[in-house]
């Protein structure tokens, strides 16, 4: 059953709202005839993400860093927190103010919906489970986080937003569902961000060596990014707070290594593989268990990863022939 807070009327706050997710979340939520305000400090997204929207009438956009209070006036029926630096090189470049975004960041944006009477969706991760001894991973797995390394601004600062969320949801403060991400990709990932999909594919298209770290045989689950976007719209409009956090991804498990063959084979690359020492606290294997997200909402994905990919790499396919004329001008 839908109590949708996403239709024609509502209105939605997307913090992160210029990232690669939070950009497709727009999209989808403008199409379903919501209003949207678009919340970013540009960190590691980009206003061109969101510049197909800047003439819609219901679309607005707030350049803002969350870790600063906010007023919103006028109505808000649902508040989505995405924002925060998602790619491991980009979140630990500050460790801190990745930190602060998770913890300052979420209380802010928690209040605000406490203010408007909102829901409140948070953009968890798997990176809860850390590096999982238990496999694949479900909701009550309480993970193998190394809380000093230097993943834990990430990880830790999302385990503390996800208390938050569910110290506000205990108290009745507000309507708080919490969605735990696993690996997506797709079109407006940022080339540059060191995520292994956009890496990957780039290098591929560049004729550059493709960089795998460690011994490649690491695995991941990926979801591509109109699932994930589903996944979410229909957890904030579910009828009945779920009251627990809800895993979203694709079970499909590869290895780094049979994602890089599959590059090869799509792209045509002539690119060798080099291999690059492994980051410390790399999560050996990730795999969703989304039992919970089939049976509470309905929802599971669709699109698998060599379909996906083939509309990921037309997308990069493009951005890399652009880079390549202006280069050569
Ligand atoms: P992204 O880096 O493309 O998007 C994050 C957005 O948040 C960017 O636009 C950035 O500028 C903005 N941002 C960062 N800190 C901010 C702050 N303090 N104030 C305001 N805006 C800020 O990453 P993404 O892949 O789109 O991820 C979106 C969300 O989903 C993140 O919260 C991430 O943790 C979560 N998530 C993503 C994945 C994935 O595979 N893409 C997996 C698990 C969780
Ligand atoms: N990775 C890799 N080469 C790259 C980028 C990443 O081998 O150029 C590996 C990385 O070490 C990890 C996996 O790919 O084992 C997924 O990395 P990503 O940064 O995309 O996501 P996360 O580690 O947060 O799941």
């Amino acid at each position: 059953m839908m109590d949708q807070v996403t239709a024609a009327g509502e209105t939605a706050l997307v913090a992160g709202g210029a990232g690669f997710l939070g950009s497709h979340l727009c999209d989808a939520l403008l199409a379903r005839g919501a209003s949207v305000i678009c919340l970013d400090n540009l960190l590691t997204g980009s206003a061109d993400n969101v510049a197909h929207l800047q003439n819609h009438s219901r679309f607005r956009f707030l350049q803002h860093d969350i870790c600063q209070p906010l007023k919103i006036s006028g109505k808000l029926d649902v508040v989505f927190n995405l924002a925060c630096a998602a790619s491991p090189p980009r979140y630990q470049a500050d460790p801190f103010h990745t930190m602060m975004t998770s913890v300052a960041g979420t209380l802010n944006l928690l209040q605000l919906a406490e203010a408007h009477e909102a829901r409140f969706l948070q953009a968890s991760t798997s990176e809860v489970y850390g590096d999982p001894d238990r496999h694949p991973q479900s909701e009550d797995y309480n993970g193998n986080v190394n809380c000093t390394g230097p993943r834990a601004c990430y990880d830790e600062g999302k385990r503390a937003a996800e208390a938050l969320c569910f110290d506000m949801l205990r108290a009745n403060r507000a309507d708080v569902r919490v969605a735990r991400i696993f690996n997506t990709y797709g079109p407006r990932m940022d080339p540059e961000d060191g995520r292994i999909v956009s890496n990957l594919v780039v290098q591929a298209l560049r004729g550059e060596p493709m960089t795998i770290y460690g011994t490649g045989e690491q695995t991941r689950s990926f979801c591509y990014v109109s699932d994930l976007i589903a996944g979410l719209i229909a957890l904030v409009d579910v009828a009945g707070n779920p009251g627990v956090p809800v895993n979203v991804g694709n079970p499909g498990e590869f290895t780094i290594n049979e994602l890089a063959e599959l590059v090869v084979a799509k792209t045509g690359t002539k690119s060798a593989v080099v291999f690059q020492p492994l980051p410390k606290d790399d999560p050996t294997r990730r795999k969703p268990d989304i039992s919970r997200a089939k049976a509470l909402l309905g929802w599971e994905p669709r699109v698998p990863l060599r379909e996906g990919l083939d509309t990921t790499i037309t997308h990069f396919r493009k951005i890399v022939a652009a880079q390549n004329r202006s280069g050569a001008s």
